[in-house]
């Protein structure tokens, strides 16, 4: 009996537990390790601060998927690895060994030069840590003459969450303000002049107020490079990914940031028996971004993978090939969306109808998986 372990309920194992139902693996013992046994879908944190889903219908209840795919799943997190021993500990101090290993761990939020900010610092991951938090947040802003929220970091994330915010703020009749702090080199890089464009437009349309300057915190806000000082009841942090802290003594090779290194396969390049899929790898042969498109679609080709080597360690695997130019939905508050694609974009309600089409279709598809959907095929 060979063991596989699926450490983190992300967008790719997501995929292998799909597979693992449809056609499940005689011989084996499937484990998931993962802190909850919901997985909180990002693509609609900002539509779920804005109030149009509920926390339920944003995340996708892995018990039904685990039990059809006949997978035990462990939730705890893993506290430390040794790749050499093919062994994890669990926060509860439990040791799980495996033959075959594969992270989907995501990352956490960089809050480097923020930690003075204390309680008033929340980051966007982990997501059950912010799930559980914005309500508070939302709650005070209400009663609070003057409530001032400030969002941190000029990726698609930090826009869209300011933007929900703002719109959040405005239903629940809060007199708040939402500002926006993107760093000095400017908002979404690496998306078209055009997109930043309408997005700043938007920002203003809405009232809120943008700085682009490098920002630490300090106790009660932030503090910017020219020494101006910002007062924040709240600072929201979406300042970019950095890797989980324990795979620094994983023995796994890691690039300078410290993500695992992998080939096109997603296989490590120092572990065969260890693959990593999304935030937490870099891939050795292109440039790819952080971003949940990429997890979502490697997902299918590391279950294959999975699948081919635990039939035979030395079969060929597939490559996952990312696209040049991925399609990047910017919901906007209320249910209107600016679209981002290599040199095009696009904005309107209908953009947001796509948007909530897709991630809707999303949880749908891994939450109509049961033990009775799959006896029926
Ligand atoms: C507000 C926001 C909006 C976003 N919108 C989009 C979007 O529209 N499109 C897009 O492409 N990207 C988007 N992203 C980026 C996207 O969230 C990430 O790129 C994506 O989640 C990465 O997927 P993943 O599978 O690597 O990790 P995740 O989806 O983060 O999953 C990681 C899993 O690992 C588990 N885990 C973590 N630590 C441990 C541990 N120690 N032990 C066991 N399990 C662990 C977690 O609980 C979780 O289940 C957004 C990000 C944010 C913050």
């Amino acid at each position: 009996m060979k063991r596989l372990v699926l450490v983190g309920g992300g967008h790719a194992h997501l995929s292998v537990l799909d597979k693992l139902a449809q056609k499940p693996l005689p011989g084996c013992e499937v484990i998931l390790i993962t802190p909850n046994r919901y997985q909180n879908y990002s693509g609609m944190l900002p539509g779920w601060i804005a109030g149009h889903y509920t926390r339920e219908q944003s995340r996708v209840d892995l018990q039904p998927l685990v039990a059809a795919s006949g997978v035990t799943m462990i939730t705890e997190s893993v506290t430390a690895m040794s790749a050499d021993a093919r062994s994890l500990t669990l926060s509860d101090g439990q040791q799980v060994t495996y033959d075959l290993l594969s992270l989907d761990i995501g990352s956490e939020t960089q809050t480097e030069g923020l930690s003075a900010l204390g309680t008033r610092l929340l980051p966007v991951k982990p997501l059950d840590d912010f799930f559980d938090q914005w309500p508070e947040i939302q709650k005070k802003a209400a009663h609070q003459k003057e409530y001032a929220l400030v969002v941190i970091g000029g990726g698609a994330a930090g826009v869209e969450l300011a933007f929900a915010a703002q719109y959040a703020l405005q239903r629940v009749g809060a007199q708040g303000h939402v500002t926006l702090v993107v760093s000095s080199d400017g908002m979404l890089k690496g998306h078209h002049p055009s997109v930043r464009r309408r997005v700043m437009a938007y920002a203003r349309q809405v009232g809120i107020v943008l700085y682009q300057q490098a920002a630490t915190g300090v106790v009660d806000g932030l503090l910017f490079a020219d020494g101006h000082r910002i007062y924040a009841d709240q600072v929201i942090a979406a300042t970019g990914a950095k890797p989980l802290p324990w795979l620094r003594q994983s023995g796994l090779t890691l690039n300078e940031q410290g993500y695992i290194l992998v080939d096109g396969c997603h296989r490590t390049l120092s572990h065969p028996e260890v693959f990593a899929v999304g935030d937490t790898c870099a891939r050795t042969d292109v440039q790819m971004a952080r971003s949940g498109v990429h997890a979502v679609k490697a997902g299918p080709v590391l279950a294959d993978n999975l699948y081919a080597v635990l039939a035979d360690s030395s079969a060929h695997l597939k490559t996952y090939q990312p696209r040049k130019s991925s399609l990047y939905l910017l919901a906007c508050g209320p249910q209107y969306a600016i679209a981002s694609w290599g040199r095009v974009s696009f904005e309107g309600r209908w953009v947001w109808r796509l948007k909530d089409w897709i991630d809707r279709g999303f949880i749908k598809r891994y939450s109509q998986i049961n033990e009775s959907s799959v006896n029926k095929n």
